[in-house]
């Protein structure tokens, strides 16, 4: 696999035009794994010009013509399933089980999907009386930029490019630049599957010059953004001068809580896989659980047991559940969480300290860690730490539970473990979340609607509702009678 990379601008793939590039380091050994151009304004004016240019021939082209495209590149992405998996693993450090598994599988999947729903779209008539028929048509909104973090750097990626394309615009994506090198490849397959030139352009760059840029640029009708909510902030901040829309999936600190008739075999199990899956560097991780004081006792033994068998090491090794960390500046970042919290008083259950074994010594990894007894209120149940630390709570009531999981500035998801489904759905309509889970965590799949509320965004990704973030509606009025019923008829 070549090490240099290329971005992607109107067909054409090419350089910075500095010839400055980015290393991208793999945080399991601290070795360059590949080069990614450092792009500048001159690479976002190219691409906007380029998308622009681009727009309205794409527009016009049919569904069926573009799942033709969408269906090349998901076969493309199959026949390169083992090669880029491993990219992505060496990149950010996801374990090569999720990476094979799910991100490469997700990926192609994904194209297939958005090329069926969106074949399938229907509109709307509205009745506005008997002089009149109207109705709403979708169209779409232009150029639009799309901006993606590191966890899953393909997925995110994709989720955005495919309702994007399919409804219709053209797009400038920017990736993350500590992992931008399967988005980068993405960029060879859409030349290869034919895509004209400057529907999809790909930039990699620091999120502080390019990624403003994008989100600046008079041409970008649109930002669709995951990432921190920080970083949010910004980007709606920056795009409000041009009351310009900009969707948003950011950080989450999502509850897991337990009744005290939860199964506990399957909660358990479900508590492993929803804290540490992916090193917890997912934003629908359970990192907050709240334990019934019934049952913490036994749930505490059980949890801190069955997570003292993930297997942390070389991510590449099919065995492995826990990778490293992303990078190293997140590695200390997380580090610090957890000194303060130790400091705090919650009681450290496991972890806390970095794992010494001669696989994990030359990377950014954390060994999962579990406080237990924690106040609420306290950072480490209130912050997003994005690795493998969680933080455990009791309470006594459910009202509590409820109160305890939406005191909190985010709202992306949570999940209920209770065997009493009436109980569970009376505190899933309390919870204030864009997604709940009755006895499962962190399962998203892309059939169904994701997004949150608060501070965790307000967008939709995944499902037919996709499509609506990328598209207008226009209302449409037809005139049945033949003369305008207004109160000034005949004066003229
Ligand atoms: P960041 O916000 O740091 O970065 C995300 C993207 O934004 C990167 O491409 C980054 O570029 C870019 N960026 C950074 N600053 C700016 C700016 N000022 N203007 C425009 N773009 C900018 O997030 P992370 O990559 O660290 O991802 C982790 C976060 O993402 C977590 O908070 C997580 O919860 C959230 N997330 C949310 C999801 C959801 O569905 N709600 C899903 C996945 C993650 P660069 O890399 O060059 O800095």
């Amino acid at each position: 696999m070549s090490s240099e990379y290329r971005v992607l601008i109107d067909g054409e793939l090419c350089e910075a035009s500095t010839k400055e590039t980015m290393e991208v380091v793999n945080p399991a050994n601290g070795k360059v794994v590949g080069l990614a151009p450092k792009c500048g304004s001159v690479e976002v004016e190219r691409a906007a010009e380029a998308a622009y240019k681009a727009a309205p021939a794409w527009a016009e082209v049919s569904p069926t013509d573009k799942a033709a495209l969408f269906f090349k590149m998901a076969e493309l992405l199959r026949k390169h399933r083992e090669e880029w998996a491993k990219l992505e693993t060496m990149q950010y450090g996801g374990p090569i089980f999720k990476t094979f598994n799910f991100d490469m599988t997700f990926d192609a999947a994904h194209f297939e999907f958005m090329a069926g729903v969106a074949r399938a779209m229907t509109g709307k008539t509205w009745m506005a009386g008997p002089q009149a028929m109207t109705m709403t048509i979708r169209q779409p909104l232009g150029v639009v930029g799309l901006i993606t973090p590191w966890n899953f750097p393909l997925v995110t990626a994709i989720s955005k490019i495919t309702p994007a394309l399919m409804m219709g615009n053209t797009a400038i994506v920017k990736p993350a630049s500590c992992a931008p090198l399967t988005v980068l490849k993405l960029g060879e397959l859409a030349v290869e599957a034919g895509f004209p030139p400057g529907v999809l352009n790909i930039l990699s760059g620091p999120g502080s010059s390019v990624g403003e840029a994008i989100v600046k640029h008079p041409h970008v009708a649109k930002v669709n953004f995951t990432g921190d909510s920080e970083t949010g902030k910004r980007i709606l901040a920056l795009a409000s001068a041009a009351v310009k829309p900009v969707a948003c999936e950011l950080g989450g600190k999502n509850a897991f809580i337990v009744m005290p008739d939860a199964d506990m075999k399957g909660t358990v199990e479900g508590a492993v896989w929803g804290g540490f899956f992916n090193s917890g560097q997912n934003c629908g991780a359970s990192s907050r659980y709240l334990v019934h004081e019934k049952v913490y006792d036994e749930f505490v033994e059980k949890f801190v047991a069955a997570a003292k068998l993930l297997r942390v090491g070389d991510p590449l090794n099919p065995e492995t559940m826990i990778g490293p960390v992303a990078y190293k500046g997140h590695r200390d970042n997380i580090e610090r969480f957890v000194a303060r919290a130790k400091q705090s008083g919650a009681k450290l259950l496991l972890g806390g300290e970095r794992p010494n074994t001669p696989e994990t010594k030359d990377g950014c990894f954390v060994a999962p860690t579990i406080f237990g007894d924690c106040d609420p209120k306290s950072e480490i149940m209130q912050e997003e730490v994005f690795g493998p630390v969680v933080a455990l709570a009791r309470f006594k009531t459910a009202e509590e539970a409820v109160a305890i999981a939406n005191d909190s500035r985010f709202g992306l998801c949570a999940s209920i473990w209770t065997k009493d489904i009436r109980q569970g759905l009376v505190m899933t309509k309390q919870l204030k979340v864009g997604t709940v889970w009755l006895n499962q965590h962190l399962s998203i799949v892309f059939e169904c609607p994701w997004g949150g509320c608060k501070e965790s965004g307000h967008s939709k990704e995944n499902s037919i509702l996709a499509l609506d973030e990328y598209s207008m509606m226009k209302n449409v009025w037809i005139d049945l009678v033949g003369t305008p019923a207004t109160p000034w008829q005949g004066r003229f």
